[in-house]
């Protein structure tokens, strides 16, 4: 029997940034130079079978400090951590290695800076997001407020009108954040703006590419967690630019064939922290069903590399 034809867009860039693939390799040369087991304190990204992988290595992940021994080292997610982490950890003495994406503590130093001036922060972000709580846990109580609408904007309470900065979470849509950035200009004229867009080059670039593919689709599959921030972004910028059909996979196994029934052609991207191995899964899963080809829908070509900490590049 033959099988029906579909075309297969690709997404490039799609998958792995520079941040998660620098943290991914900070908890590997952890566990290299001290042995296992190495503890890290939330998901190193979010992606369970990244988390999988490294838990199979020995890593150990748990959520508090408080969970960790005091003789072991503690790995910092790339998400970022509250300022009160750090202190903790070395105040225990701990050996602690810091995967915080450096665009994340970009945003940190942005904010810390902005504090510094007297001027309070407003960040667009999720709540409970943890680089949100991170960035959020820079700066004392009551510094950052957060906003994650439009409609949030209209019912901020400022210390002082003349005397705010916004930054925002990296990992956002980039199109809603514009909206909120342009609701807090309305309302706050003299507010003071990222000098960059604070949302991430690789963040950027997958919606971008997600938009470019979404004329030529008739569903598009996302594959990355349901906790991932931006993989969550992308099922969102292909519904608004007119996927009928767009749908979060972890992997293969999640695609809900009776649902792509008669279509013709599928967008596929993943994540920031989703692994190239499951892309493949998911063609090699299409190719079993379809007489499958297999088309790039390139927007941008990403080459930034982050170096690891200075503690891993020396001598144990
Ligand atoms: Fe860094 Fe962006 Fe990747 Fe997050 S998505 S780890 S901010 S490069």
């Amino acid at each position: 029997m033959s099988l029906p034809p579909l075309t297969l867009y690709l997404a490039a860039p799609r998958g792995f940034c520079a941040g998660v693939d620098r943290a991914i390799k900070i908890v590997e040369m952890a566990l290299e130079k001290w042995g296992a087991p190495v503890y890290v304190r939330h998901e190193i990204v979010h992606n369970k079978f990244v988390v999988d992988g490294l838990r199979a290595k020995g890593a150990v992940f748990v959520e508090e400090l408080d969970e960790c021994p005091l003789d072991r080292p503690v790995v910092f997610s790339a998400h970022g951590v509250p300022k009160a982490v750090p202190a903790e950890a070395a105040r225990r003495e701990m050996i602690a290695v810091d995967a915080t994406c450096p665009l994340v503590t970009k945003v940190h130093n942005e904010a810390a800076r902005h504090h510094e001036n007297g001027l309070q922060m407003i960040m667009i972000g999720h709540a409970g997001h943890p680089e949100t709580v991170g960035t959020m846990g820079q700066l004392p109580p009551g510094e950052v407020l957060l906003v994650e609408t439009v409609a949030d904007v209209a019912t901020l309470t400022v210390r002082d009108p003349g005397k705010l900065a916004f930054i925002t979470q990296t990992t956002l849509s980039v199109d809603d954040t514009a909206d909120i950035a342009a609701a807090l200009k309305a309302r706050f004229p003299a507010i003071i703006a990222p000098a960059h867009d604070d949302i991430c080059y690789a963040t950027t670039n997958r919606q971008m590419a997600v938009k470019a593919m979404a004329g030529k689709i008739d569903a598009l599959l996302v594959i990355g967690a349901p906790n991932s921030s931006n993989s969550k972004r992308l099922v969102e910028v292909g519904a608004n630019a007119g996927c009928a059909y767009a749908q979060l996979i972890q992997r293969a196994a999640d695609i809900d064939w009776r649902a792509l029934e008669g279509i013709r052609s599928v967008g596929i991207t993943a994540g920031a922290s989703a692994p190239e191995v499951l892309v493949n899964e998911v063609i090699d899963a299409f190719r079993a069903r379809f007489a499958t080809t297999v088309e790039m829908v390139e927007t941008a070509v990403e080459n930034v590399e982050f170096k690891v900490p200075r503690i891993l590049r020396e001598p144990a």
